[in-house]
This record gives structure tokens, sequence and C-alpha cells, in this order.
């Protein structure tokens, strides 16, 4: 098979890539290297069956060409990171929604499947205890530019579910919840990769506000391990799943199992969020998924432990040095 993935050098594209092309599969990447890097594609540059495009897909000439000559499309190229969403919500909007836009029509024009990445933003301010696909969501004011993601993937969102109704397009959403591993980088404000650096190095954790917020943490090879178990599956089509997992911790927990994991001499900080983000910035006090519709699907799971998570982290920072 033949595919095209958009936000392919990424830090969740790179593996994609790496375990299509395992397979024997061709693949073609597109990516403007604002926030993915060479380096995650740099186990198979060389391999004859990947090629790499640079091109950011809101202006590229060939995008739709690219979309014709695949057999189908992951759309991974997104804002990536609430720190770089914060800081520059304008790129933010107009790359999910106008890029969106553009691999849709492409996509539908020469009818190809694609696989749409949303994210677990979209159940904003929601206080269920684990949230599901088809609760009502709750976003925060305009005001907050941290909201302006939710609201760019939401409405990418409908715009796949608009195309398969209208236009017969043949489209999967998945919402993401804190996809983390090795390679994946602290600077956008992830907060699993910038504990680990600071542990290796001995250097203080920043838990913003309490740390009593909690989040589900996904090991990225699970994660691709779902999306190709959905791409492979054409039942997918118009339907959107939760791909995450069950690893809930709380930030400060999750700090303080970093230190004690890796055996760490760090000491832990608390900022404000104020001084982290920007005045008024929100956070979402619970994440957690309801994955029970994956599961009756297509039978996954994800299946690393946080443990797990943390030593293949700090493994990846080690050897960097
Ligand atoms: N966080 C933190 N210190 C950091 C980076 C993040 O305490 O250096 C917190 C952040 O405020 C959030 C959680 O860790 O409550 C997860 O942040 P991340 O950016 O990894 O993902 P999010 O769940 O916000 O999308």
């Amino acid at each position: 098979m033949k595919y095209l993935i958009t936000g392919g050098a990424g830090f969740i594209g790179g593996y994609l890539a790496e375990a299509l092309i395992a397979k024997g599969n061709q693949v073609t990447v597109i990516d403007d290297l604002s926030t993915g890097s060479m380096d995650n594609l740099a186990a198979i540059i060389d391999h004859p069956d990947l090629t790499f495009v640079e091109g950011d897909i809101l202006s590229m000439d060939g995008l739709e060409a690219m979309a014709g000559q695949n057999d189908y499309i992951f759309h991974l190229a997104a804002a990536v990171g609430v720190e770089l969403v914060v800081h520059d919500p304008i790129k933010t909007i107009e790359t999910n929604i106008h890029g969106t836009e553009r691999i849709l029509k492409a996509a539908s024009k020469f009818d190809k499947r694609i696989l749409v990445a949303s994210t677990s933003e979209v159940y904003g301010k929601s206080t269920n205890e684990q949230f599901s696909e088809s609760d009502d969501l709750l976003i925060g004011p305009s005001s907050i530019s941290r909201w302006s993601y939710a609201c760019s993937k939401l409405l990418d969102e409908f715009f796949v579910m608009a195309y398969c109704q209208k236009a017969n397009l043949q489209g999967t959403v998945v919402r993401l919840f804190n996809t983390v591993g090795p390679r994946q980088t602290g600077q956008y404000g992830m907060v699993v990769p910038r504990f680990v650096a600071s542990a290796v190095t001995g250097e203080d954790i920043t838990v913003y506000g309490t740390g009593e917020q909690t989040r589900c943490f996904c090991h990225v090879l699970d994660t691709v391990n779902a999306l190709q178990q959905l791409a492979d599956n054409p039942d997918s089509i118009g339907k959107l799943f939760n791909v995450g997992s069950h690893n809930k911790v709380s930030i400060l927990q999750l700090a303080q199992q970093i230190i004690k994991q890796l055996n760490s001499s760090s000491k832990i900080v608390f900022i404000p969020y104020e001084q982290a983000y920007e005045k008024g910035f929100e956070d979402m006090l619970h994440r957690a998924p309801n994955t029970s519709l994956i599961k009756d699907f297509i039978g996954w799971e994800a299946e690393r432990s946080l443990e797990q998570i943390i030593d293949d982290v700090a493994v990846y920072f080690n050897n960097r040095g």
C-alpha cells in the first residue's frame, strides 16, 4: 500500500512512518519541519520506500496530486503543544482549519480513505470521570487562547463528518489523549519529556499549578498500533474514536515517580499557571478516556505502563547526552 502522512516528521508521524515501512509499504511524508524534525525519520530516511517532501499543507503545490497518488492518508499535521498554541494562536487556527480543509478536499476528490488526528482537548473543561466520544463538550471562552486549539480541532471533526455525510468521504477521526514516548520534545510544553530531561540532569522539576491535575499517558507505540488497526478496518469510516491509556496519574505524582524511578536528585518546584502560560490560563483538572468504543471495535487497548514510558524516555535522553 501507498500511504501519505501529513506531519510525518512529527513525533507520532515518525513512528507511524517507521511502522508502515517495516510492513513493506511505501510512505510519503509531508512536513514543514516547523515543529517536526528530520530526527524523527532518521531510522528510515535512506529507505527506498520513504519519500520526504518539505512543505506547508496550507500553501504547498502538489498536495492534491500527492493525495491522488496514495491509497490512504494519515492527516497528522497540526499545531502541537499547549505552549505553542498559547503563543501562536493565529498559526494554530490557520493550520488546523485551512490545512485540514485542503487535505479533505483532496481526499474527497480522489476518493481516498483518510484518518484525521483530533485531540482530547476537545473535551475541554468537562468534569466527567472518563470522556466518551458521544459526550457534550465544554470549551472555555474565546478570550483564552488555549481553547482555540480545541475549537479548531473540533471544527476539523465537523468537517470530516460533513464530508463523510455529504461528499462520500471515507474519513475516520481519532481523539488522541496525551501521547508520549522517546523523541518527544519538551520544547512545546509536553510534561513527560520535560520532567524526565530535568530528572536525568538533576535540575528542578517544575510543576504548574498544584500538581493535582491528572492525565493518562499513552505510549506512542500503542497509539501508532491503534492508528494502523483503524486504517486497516474499512468499518472505521465515518466513525470517531478515543485513543488513550488508563495510566492515570496526577502531575505531582508523575514528578515523584520519575524522580524515584530514575534515582534522581531533582527537586520539585511549583509555579502558577499564569507564569507558565498566560494570564487567565485555564487547565483541565482531569482528563481520562473511555476507550470501550475502540476496544469493542478492534480489540485495541494500550499495553505499555507508565513505568515503561518513563524508562523509554529516560533511555532516549541518556543516549542523547
Ligand atoms: N505541566 C507541568 N510542568 C511542565 C509542563 C506541563 O506541570 O513543565 C502540566 C500542564 O500544566 C498540564 C500537564 O502537565 O496540567 C500536562 O501538560 P502537557 O502539556 O504535557 O499536556 P496537556 O494535557 O496540557 O495537553
